[in-house]
């Protein structure tokens, strides 16, 4: 590992992974504030007139907004409590929150912040990937999909693997054949997408039950939020040449992303009967 983060050549950004979960839940908390107080204030402002209206209005849109900044609060405290302690209290509840209220709002205030996008996406992907194994569901090896990005392919291969992974001749250039291995060991749908769109499609052509999805921080965050409540399992790529060329990935973390989501025993009853032949 530490020889083949030497030889990365890419820039600052591609070579690290290393989520600082302090400064999103940090933002996290400044975001449930900032909402918060917004409530306080569409509440205070329509009181007046509300109020006559009828004298019980300010109370009745009162108690709605006390109502939904509760389950902010409750949503910020529960997601920081999975991120920190590996506790999950109310189970999915709370990763939809993460996924569509906090994280667009989130990205918008650490930008105004100047936080760099990219540590915020890392530790979102880091704590979606957290809850999704809190969740402790079990999935069939053939309803999961691993999904790769095809800058993974070694630059000079003639091979197709986008059209059908299995003409990989498994030279060991680039890491597609040990991701095949992997496959036919469980059993396991493998697809190299050649973009968002195409693997979006795959998805809804395939409709598995989860997801191990391998691509860059600004991908893997989008697709999760278009794929939600699909629970995804987010591997961010190595980049050793930059962006989107010759990229790599830990063969290692997949297969654990493998495990966490069939849970074990699994291979020996399913993916031996899957082995490619
Ligand atoms: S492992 Fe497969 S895809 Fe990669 S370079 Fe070799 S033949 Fe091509």
């Amino acid at each position: 590992m530490a020889d083949t983060e030497e030889k990365w050549r890419g820039s600052a950004e591609s070579i690290q992974y290393k989520p600082g979960k302090g400064v999103f839940l940090g933002l996290l908390g400044v975001t449930s504030f900032v909402m918060v107080a917004a409530g306080f204030f569409f509440w205070y402002v329509p009181t007046i007139g509300l109020g006559n209206i009828h004298p019980a209005l300010p109370y009745v849109l009162g108690a709605l907004l006390l109502g939904v900044a509760l389950f902010i609060v409750l949503g910020a405290v529960f997601i920081t409590v999975a991120a920190l302690r590996g506790a999950f209290i109310f189970r999915s509840s709370f990763r939809g929150l993460l996924v569509k209220f906090f994280l667009p709002i989130m990205l918008m205030v650490g930008g105004f912040l100047k936080i760099p996008r990219i540590k915020i996406e890392q530790a979102f992907i880091d704590i979606n990937n957290q809850m999704v194994r809190l969740m402790g569901r079990r999935f069939r090896p053939e309803k999961l999909l691993i999904l790769m990005p095809h800058c993974i392919q070694y630059d000079n291969c003639r091979i197709k693997v986008t059209r059908d992974v299995k003409n990989c001749a498994g030279c060991g250039r680039c890491e597609i054949g040990g991701l095949l291995t992997l496959s036919d060991e469980f059993g396991i749908t493998l697809f190299i997408s050649t973009g968002g769109t195409v693997a979006r499609r795959k998805v809804y052509e395939e409709r598995p039950d989860a997801v191990i999805a391998v691509a860059c921080e600004r991908d893997l965050t989008s697709g999760l939020q278009d794929a939600y409540p699909l629970p995804v399992i987010a591997i961010v790529n190595k980049r050793p040449r930059g962006y989107c060329m010759e990229t790599g990935v830990a063969i290692e973390e997949v297969r654990q992303a493998i495990l966490d989501l069939v849970g074990p025993g699994r291979l020996s009853r399913g993916g031996a009967a899957h082995a490619r032949t």
